[in-house]
């Protein structure tokens, strides 16, 4: 389809994924797009770390949902695989409790199979659980899809419909009793609430939905990592003529007398008109630093102060001269979980008995080591930092310490430390300074039903005219796929209204 050139400028602040879903978008529909960023790369938390000559992802490891991105490029005027090779994972990821191990696969039957011989009498569940989750998936689908700027759509027909399958005041933990009696059992399909960043005691059953589409649809890796992903949008969006400027910081974000964003001032002064602008910053950093002060009514310091975060992570990455046959994925579970998401979540203590998710990456994937070697990233959630935790020295070595034995006593890998050639590591502070995650939120606002739909912060930015967001920070959510989803609902949006704009 031959697109319309619109003189219509839109300016993005942040190439992170919801930044470069919109540009790519709106730059194939004839809008000028320019996007800053303020790092010297791309893909802000879906961006690579190299070590040498080892490749990890700083943040994403898995694409579920990979329907919502194959439409992005088809939006996009593009064949997803002309850019990128997606590859289905199976089995899925393997978890680890102190009593039992089970790989997970995507293969119904062997997924039942396996299920009978690790839980016996549970496998009967798993075809309840999966045709109840699909009527609540089908149902919830629609409204992912819509935009709730205004308290209106919230009296739309299809979330109407889908009200008895939200299971208000039900959390996912709870709901996943209805399928399965055995605790672990319950586990491997609740843990998926750390997603989210949530607790699976408090996070709402509706988020059943998440396993669900694991088991559905399966997850997938990327070749050369996930981080390719965001590689393959900018280029997109520049062969539709976007320009994407690394290293430029907006200072501000220009209004005018009806509260009308006119433009953007960069760090070094200069000042870019535009019609529109997109925040794709962090929500809570982005509201709290791109307005001039006192511009903001809603979102104020006191009110982001009383919003709900998720929790952050602790992450290791390891440059190790060898291949460990551990799989791609895996989900290493305290002994006692319950205590350890209770820690992270309400009490803002480190825990001693922690979770954590390890990822092999060369076992599957050749492109990101040396032959025979291995990128090992290790994701620890932890509290954000509402916590009084001080992420200094002593604490980073101890952790560190504490992470690198619990790996060597749970795997194969009992010399591990003999084998790591480089490192990295990333903490709460990290999070936020480095990356502008506010809190150290590193999975954004909490997805609580106070901070959803409607009352999520509006694509359409509420508290500005003419500014709208992509990303973690507002409708649906903070995966990729929703992320994803979040910029085509904002390009719709802006496609719509620059229609009336002089
Ligand atoms: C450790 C980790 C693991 C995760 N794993 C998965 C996973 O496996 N699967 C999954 O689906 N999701 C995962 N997520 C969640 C989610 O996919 C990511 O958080 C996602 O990358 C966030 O995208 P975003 O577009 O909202 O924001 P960001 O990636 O944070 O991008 C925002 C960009 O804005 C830039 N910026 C900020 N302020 C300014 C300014 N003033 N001027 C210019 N630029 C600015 C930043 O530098 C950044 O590049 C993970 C997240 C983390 C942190």
């Amino acid at each position: 389809m031959l697109m319309k050139k619109s003189t219509k400028h839109i300016i993005i602040i942040g190439a992170g994924p919801g930044g470069l879903s919109a540009a790519m978008i709106l730059a194939y529909r004839g809008f000028r797009v320019t996007v800053f960023e303020q790092k010297k790369s791309i893909g802000g938390r879906n961006s690579a770390l190299r070590l040498g000559n080892y490749t990890f992802d700083i943040g994403p490891t898995f694409l579920m949902m990979d329907f919502f991105l194959r439409e992005l490029f088809t939006l996009a005027g593009k064949n997803i695989e002309s850019y990128l090779k997606l590859i289905p994972l199976n089995p899925m990821y393997k978890l680890s409790f102190i009593e039992k191990e089970l790989n997970v696969v995507s293969d119904h039957d062997e997924m039942r199979a396996r299920l009978a011989q690790t839980f016996p009498g549970n496998e009967k569940g798993f075809d309840r659980f999966l045709q109840n989750e699909q009527q609540r998936y089908s149902k919830m689908y629609p409204c992912l899809r819509k935009d709730y700027s205004t308290i209106f759509s919230m009296l739309h027909p299809d979330l109407i419909t889908a009200l008895p399958y939200l299971s208000i005041g039900r959390s996912l933990y709870q709901n996943l009793g209805n399928y399965f009696r055995n605790e672990l059992c319950k586990l491997s399909f609740t843990f998926q609430a750390k997603y989210l960043g949530m607790s699976p005691w408090t996070c709402p059953a509706l988020f059943t939905i998440i396993p669900y589409v694991e088991h559905a649809y399966g997850i997938y890796h990327v070749e050369n990592g996930l981080h390719s992903i965001s590689l393959a949008m900018r280029q997109v969006a520049q062969e539709h003529g976007a320009v994407v400027h690394t290293g430029q910081k907006v200072e501000k974000i220009v209004t005018d007398h009806s509260r009308t964003a006119r433009g953007v001032v960069l760090e070094n002064g200069e000042i870019i008109e535009s019609d529109a602008v997109i925040i794709n910053a962090d929500f809570g950093h982005g509201v709290q630093t791109l307005f001039a002060p006192g511009f903001i009514r809603n979102y104020t310091p006191a009110r982001l102060a009383k919003m709900n975060y998720s929790c952050s992570t602790f992450m290791l990455y390891l440059a190790v001269d060898t291949l460990y046959p551990e799989p791609h994925h895996q989900i290493i579970f305290a002994h006692d979980y319950r205590k350890n998401i209770s820690e992270i979540s309400y009490k803002g203590i480190l825990s001693e008995d922690l979770s954590m998710y390890m990822r092999n990456g060369s076992i599957l994937d050749k492109t990101l080591a040396p032959a025979g070697h291995s990128g090992i990233y290790v994701l620890v959630p932890v509290p954000n930092l509402l916590s009084e935790i001080i992420w200094d020295e002593n604490k980073i070595a101890f952790y560190r310490d504490t992470v690198l034995t619990l790996i060597e006593q749970r795997t194969s890998m009992t010399d591990l430390r003999s084998h790591i050639v480089a490192e990295h590591i990333i903490t709460p502070q990290n999070w936020w300074a480095d990356f502008n995650v506010f809190n150290g939120a590193t999975f954004n606002i909490a997805h609580n039903l106070l901070q959803m739909l409607y009352f999520r912060p509006h694509n359409r930015f509420q508290e500005c005219k003419r500014c709208y967001l992509a990303g973690g920070g507002t409708h649906p959510g903070s995966g990729l796929p929703t992320i994803y989803e979040s910029a085509r609902i904002t390009v719709d949006l802006i496609s719509k209204d620059s229609l009336l704009w002089s």
